[in-house]
């Protein structure tokens, strides 16, 4: 039987855990939702009850979900074959770290489980139906209560047994010009210390919904993040790098970003860059949804796991060509 991916989609759960907003959906792969709830990123105790009772609701209301996709804010363990699969790594989340998410919903639901980092389930959800489709290499980035971010290379996930932390990467810095410390419990000067939203909120002692959109605060944040879009073109020359994250709802950031990398690259750019193209670092195309619609690909991908049909980039473009060929 061959089997047709994107052809039919299926009926699933979404998670996006982030580290001060928790989103659970139901809806289709192909990002149609059909009820959604957010609350506040609490303890994992009272966190996890509210979404179990969400799910158990829109169950009854819409039926049976086929599977569920987790997004969830890292270090997580997504390692199917290590001993700690489905678990929150030490975290600088307070009261997260160990928790055992995978273990909890699959107790909850009995559903297949597919289980990524935040901000790759948003890098999946650019890839598919966002701002990166039909662009085989870029990087999501994420900055929000932390900053992390989800690689493509050659139009796969860079997974492996671990995902990367981008967000720690350690960022040069003028004490003269900047004497705060960072807010990062393991580091000083690593970028979600000194970037973050809450790295914002503790410098300038107001969180940065609520600072005027001309104060001193941007233009730091833009020197920040451009120095980590230099960092992230010179290591992996993608051709996109692409923003999301409550901090980013600062609409001024973008254009601040874009001007002070190109100053500090002085001209010594990769092939993939170029000065020119105001696409190369951009917003999102799902608006806020790239993680929970990233989340719910992730759960048809293990629904298909489950039911034998292999996904690999190849088989997946060999339906898609047979797939094009029937009308
Ligand atoms: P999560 O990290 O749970 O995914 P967000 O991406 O919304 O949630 O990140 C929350 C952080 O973003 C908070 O530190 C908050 O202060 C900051 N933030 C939210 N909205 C804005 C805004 N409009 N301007 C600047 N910062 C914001
Ligand atoms: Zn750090």
């Amino acid at each position: 039987m061959t089997t047709y991916l994107h052809l039919k989609d299926t009926f699933v759960g979404g998670i996006e855990a982030g580290g001060t907003k928790f989103k659970c959906v139901i809806g289709y792969n192909n990002g149609d939702i059909i009820a959604a709830k957010t609350f506040q990123t609490t303890n994992p105790t009272d966190t996890f009850a509210q979404a179990k009772a969400f799910f158990k609701e829109a169950i009854e209301l819409f039926g049976e979900i086929n599977a569920l996709g987790i997004a969830h804010f890292g270090p997580v363990d997504i390692d199917t074959s290590s001993t700690n699969y489905g678990r929150i790594l030490a975290s600088t989340k307070k009261n997260w770290s160990d928790t055992d998410v995978v273990g909890y919903f699959a107790k909850a639901f009995n559903v297949p489980i597919s289980f990524q980092s935040d901000v790759n389930g948003a890098a999946i959800g650019e890839h598919n139906l966002g701002n990166a489709q039909g662009i085989d290499n870029f990087v999501y980035i994420t900055v929000g209560t932390g900053i992390g971010g989800g690689i493509f290379v050659n139009g796969e996930l860079l997974n492996h047994k671990s995902h990367a932390e981008i967000g720690h990467m350690m960022i040069p810095k003028d004490m003269a010009q900047d004497t705060f410390k960072g807010c990062c419990p393991f580091h000083t000067n690593c970028l979600e210390g000194l970037a973050s939203g809450p790295a914002i909120e503790k410098r300038w002692e107001t969180a940065g919904q609520y600072l005027n959109n001309k104060h001193q605060a941007w233009a730091l944040e833009a020197h920040y993040l451009a120095l980590l879009c230099i960092n992230l073109t010179y290591s992996l020359a993608p051709e996109k790098i692409i923003f999301g994250g409550g901090v980013m709802q600062q609409l001024q950031l973008l254009p601040l970003i874009r001007e002070k990398f190109t100053a500090m690259m002085k001209g010594y750019a990769p092939a993939s860059y170029s000065p020119t193209n105001e696409h190369y670092i951009s917003p999102t195309g799902l608006g806020e949804d790239s993680a929970i619609k990233g989340a719910l690909i992730l759960a048809k991908q293990a629904y298909d796991d489950q039911n034998g049909v292999f996904i690999n980039s190849a088989l997946k473009q060999a339906c898609q060509v047979q797939a094009s060929q029937v009308v």
